[in-house]
């Protein structure tokens, strides 16, 4: 279900030039409705449910019901950043709660390597992925031939 934005939360990012979920929206779907200051998904039928406005909202204003394989019954995903995890709390309509902490990516923004480091030629028309057979540990990958 594409992602939603909860008014009663949403501050408009206190009036800054652009909100924080129209800078990371990679579909430029998150406009600001200036009058009440809120935020909205212009067009949920071409979100991808990527959460990336869901993560980076400064105050869990933004909501999308996580895919069933990871949170069935329905459940309402909420996340919680900090400075190195995430925390997600999954709300199960039962009424069970259940949190999840993961490590993130702690690289200063603008100074992420596009290519992690590797500087091989890349094969677009081969079988291998691009830091193959390096990042495998081996000298050449067995293929059958
Ligand atoms: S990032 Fe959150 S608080 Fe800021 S405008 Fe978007 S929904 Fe509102
Ligand atoms: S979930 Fe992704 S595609 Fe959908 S509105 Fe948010 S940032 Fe854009």
């Amino acid at each position: 279900m594409p992602s939603f934005v909860m008014p009663d939360k949403c501050d408009g990012c206190k009036a800054l030039d652009k909100t924080a979920c129209q800078y990371i929206c990679p579909n430029d779907l998150m406009v600001l409705d200036k009058d009440s200051m809120k935020a909205f998904n212009q067009d949920p039928s071409q979100c991808w449910e990527c959460m990336c406005c869901v993560k980076i909202c400064p105050v869990s204003a933004i909501d999308v019901r996580g895919y069933a394989d990871f949170v069935p019954m329905g459940a309402s995903v909420v996340p919680m950043r900090s400075t190195d995890s995430i925390m997600w709390t999954v709300k199960f309509r039962n009424g069970n709660i259940k949190r999840f902490k993961f490590p993130i990516r702690t690289t200063p923004e603008g100074e992420a390597v596009p290519s992690g480091g590797w500087d091989n030629d890349p094969d677009l028309e081969g079988p291998v992925l691009y830091t193959e057979p390096e990042s495998n540990g081996l000298p050449e990958l067995w293929m059958k031939g």
